[in-house]
């Protein structure tokens, strides 16, 4: 059923107007929506960690997928996951099943449809390393389709080939692993986190992407701008690569805050800084 819903609602940022075409989808209703689907603009939604709407809100659709189901095949060492479970909690299933390699997960707040749109990362780990393979709907073809990691084509956060596609489930490698190792890592990743990152305020992580020759942060950092801010919205001065939202500040002051750091980046530094934030809807 579509419903109307304040989009602020649905990101880590919580920005964002209303959309009045909100889907929630899950495995029986999927092809209800496969005409409506097939001719509109539509935005897959996961946790939205990632997003960050317009005020103005969004005139096509928001499709979020609510895929939940995650389970261990022992005969073929896989992980079958659906496209919506949470990092955090896939992290946790491994180590409660001696999975080991996906403890980087476990401070990513971001589901495992949009950790594979992204191919998320963090400490030297992609998901691109535990990714064997998804089902997608493709909603312009309107079917489903089973594609493997050379008909992805990872990169440095981000994917090719999903565009227009629902990606519904994932089957990851589950590698059995020292449990005690497991666990350091998960200590030692949720400690670095806290001890970089700004909690408790609203961001959607990275604003730009890293590069193998620069850190989007150090440069920012370096040009003066941790602290500068926009109507409220602020280069963190904990990472410089956060920009962080006091609640009912506005997406149009994020995007400003963007470019404004983009272009002193580019004057200073020759660099052109690539946003791995998706502002989805009209800024103009
Ligand atoms: C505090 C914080 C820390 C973070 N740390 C990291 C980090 O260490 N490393 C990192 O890589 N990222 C990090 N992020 C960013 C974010 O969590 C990741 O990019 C995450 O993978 C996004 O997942 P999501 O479900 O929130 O996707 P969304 O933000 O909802 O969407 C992101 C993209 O994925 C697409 N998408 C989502 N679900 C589906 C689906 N089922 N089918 C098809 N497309 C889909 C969307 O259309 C969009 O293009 C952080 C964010 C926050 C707020």
């Amino acid at each position: 059923m579509k419903n109307k819903i304040k989009l602020s609602s649905v990101t880590t940022y919580k920005f964002g107007g209303f959309c009045n075409n909100y889907y929630e989808l899950n495995e029986t209703n999927i092809n209800e929506y496969r005409e409506i689907f097939s001719d509109n603009d539509n935005f897959i939604l996961g946790k939205g960690s990632n997003v960050a709407f317009s005020d103005k809100g969004y005139a096509g659709n928001v499709i979020h997928p609510k895929f939940k189901k995650i389970s261990y095949d022992e005969n073929t060492s896989e992980i079958n996951v659906g496209s919506s479970v949470y990092l955090p909690d896939l992290a946790r299933f491994c180590k409660n099943n001696n999975l080991i390699n996906s403890e980087f997960l476990i401070g990513i707040p971001g589901s495992v449809g949009g950790a594979i749109k992204m191919n998320a990362g963090a400490y030297g780990w992609e998901f691109s390393d535990l990714f064997v393979s998804l089902e997608a709907y493709n909603f312009i073809e309107k079917h489903y389709e089973t594609l493997d990691k050379q008909q992805i084509k990872f990169g440095y956060r981000m994917s090719n080939n999903l565009e227009r596609k629902i990606i519904v489930s994932a089957k990851l490698k589950g590698i059995k692993g020292d449990p005690k190792l497991i666990k350091e890592r998960l200590k030692e990743y949720t400690t670095y986190r806290k001890n970089t990152q700004p909690a408790g305020i609203y961001n959607a992580g990275s604003v730009f992407k890293n590069h193998k020759e620069y850190s989007a942060g150090e440069l920012i950092d370096k040009a003066g701008l941790k602290g500068y801010e926009v109507d409220g919205v602020r280069v963190s001065s904990k990472h410089a690569n956060f920009f962080i939202a006091p609640k009912g500040s506005k997406s149009s002051s994020l995007y400003k805050l963007v470019n404004h750091v983009k272009d002193v980046v580019y004057n200073k530094f020759d660099v052109s800084l690539e946003k791995e934030i998706i502002f989805v809807g009209n800024f103009d």
